[in-house]
């Protein structure tokens, strides 16, 4: 691409792109400035004290461990944030024609083949922001798949779902069907029969389910899924439990998304920018949504029509950042490697629920998979889950994700990931063994945790009353 960086007499910096001379001359005079703008002059100490402060009130992955369940902050090498602020990506206006962008395009179409080995399921579309957006384009193509069969109006959702599987059922216009899990904290195939039939457009099913377990009857589930004429939807958020071990589309996944935020190297977290790519099994790639990069051998292009496409779900591309930092990811590990990413992920997750066995029980004592729901010990009644939290941060940790999900009573949600040290995890057990002992003797202490951070407890009803929006 050819890139021109022009200096004006009064020192304003452009970069032009592909021979745009000036990216005034674009502009209709009275859109531009008479004068320059009156912006305040602050010395460079005083800007950098100013961030550098700022992130000190952070408790943040780079300063602390933060096993907060289902929301995973893993791995993200800063080495990638040099690769995503790239001027050739980063600089590339979100109209820029197909044939000036091939670059790009060429990434998004080698990440979505790298997809396709990983998954097995043969189409994908980068498009959706977020989890959640990633699960409504499912929906959408279920919808748009049973065109024809006006009946096909339910949803079937487990109660491990993620909470954002029957809020997307529901927004896009279904009705939700929950189904209570087994014992083991699993699909019950007998309330699944009850409930599967003529009906039934889609099951969601979250993978590993929010228990923190995988499904072992899941091809019994696909096999009734299917039968009843209806679609598997996976929620594969956490994808980072099972990659490189098995393939989704051999389990009989139809649609899936995975959160390339959280499974493959961009922290999730304060709702920043995320990417729920989503896959579809042969069959269905027609319904994926408009701008799909197609390849002739030559040039990549963007589709942009189609008669079954269920539409655009995004204004641009998708969230191009994330997406090479996930493409990085996954051209730095082979499958091997990949493979042994998850086998550590399920490992420290186990790791954690055996040694705090004694102390905080996991709700299903049984192997799980990259995060261990832990509860409290039935003999500690005063106890509850949002002291350990509050007073974790006392202690250097960043609280897991507490009451949730919702079918563990005081859900302690850990999540250490793949990448921390056996060193890390230890003193995070004797954090919670700490806590535990503290719980015995002076329950008050904890109740009025945290003590040491910056801002104390907070009084939870009076900000719900008064909001004070201001700081
Ligand atoms: C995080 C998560 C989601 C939602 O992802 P967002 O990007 O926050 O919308 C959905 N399902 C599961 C299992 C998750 O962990």
């Amino acid at each position: 691409m050819e890139k021109l960086i022009i200096e004006k007499s009064n020192g304003a910096r452009g970069v032009i792109f592909n021979g745009v001379k000036d990216v005034s001359s674009l502009l209709d005079k009275k859109h531009l400035r008479k004068q320059e703008p009156n912006l305040p002059q602050v010395s460079e100490f005083d800007v950098v004290r100013h961030f550098t402060n700022l992130s000190r009130l952070n408790f943040c992955l780079d300063t602390h461990f933060y096993p907060l369940g289902s929301c995973t902050m893993k791995y993200n090498p800063k080495s990638y944030d040099v690769l995503c602020s790239l001027e050739n990506f980063s600089c590339l206006h979100p109209l820029t024609p197909a044939t000036n962008a091939q670059g790009t395009l060429e990434l998004i179409y080698k990440f979505e083949e790298l997809l396709k080995g990983i998954t097995g399921l043969s189409s994908w579309t980068l498009q959706p922001s977020a989890g959640a957006h990633g699960e409504f384009t499912g929906a959408l193509i279920a919808k748009t798949y049973h065109k024809k069969d006006k009946n096909r109006t339910e949803i079937i959702v487990p109660d491990t779902a993620h909470g954002t599987n029957p809020a997307t059922a529901a927004m896009c216009g279904f009705k939700v069907v929950n189904i209570k899990s087994n014992a083991h904290g699993r699909v019950d195939l007998e309330e699944l029969k009850k409930v599967l039939g003529p009906k039934t457009a889609m099951v969601m099913l979250t993978l590993p389910n929010t228990a923190g377990l995988f499904e072992r009857d899941i091809l019994e589930i696909s096999k009734l899924v299917h039968a009843a004429g209806a679609l598997l939807y996976m929620d594969g958020a956490n994808l980072n439990a099972l990659i490189g071990l098995v393939k989704p589309v051999d389990m009989g996944v139809d649609i899936m998304h995975i959160n390339l935020h959280k499974t493959l190297a961009a922290p999730h977290g304060g709702g920043g920018p995320g990417a729920g790519a989503v896959g579809v099994r042969k069959g269905l790639e027609e319904l994926l949504p408009l701008g799909r990069v197609l390849f002739d051998g030559q040039k990549y292009t963007l589709l942009t029509k189609s008669k079954k496409s269920i539409g655009q779900v995004k204004s641009f591309w998708g969230n191009i950042a994330i997406v090479i930092r996930a493409y990085a990811y996954l051209r730095q590990f082979d499958g091997k490697t990949l493979g042994n990413i998850a086998r550590n992920a399920v490992l420290n997750a186990n790791y954690v629920r055996v040694k705090l066995k004694n102390y905080f029980p996991a709700f299903f004592d049984e192997v799980c998979m990259h995060e261990c729901v832990l509860t409290i010990a039935k003999d500690m009644p005063n106890l509850k889950a949002l002291y350990v939290a509050k007073r974790l941060l006392d202690l250097g940790y960043h609280a897991p994700t507490i009451y949730f999900p919702l079918i563990v009573p005081q859900a302690l949600m850990v999540e250490p990931t793949e990448t921390e040290s056996k060193q890390t995890l230890d003193g995070f057990i004797e954090a919670m063994k700490q806590i535990f002992e503290e719980a015995k003797k002076d329950i008050s202490m904890l109740e009025h945790a945290p003590h040491k951070t910056e801002i104390g407890v907070i009084d939870e009803v009076l900000a719900a009353r008064e909001p004070n929006l201001k700081w």
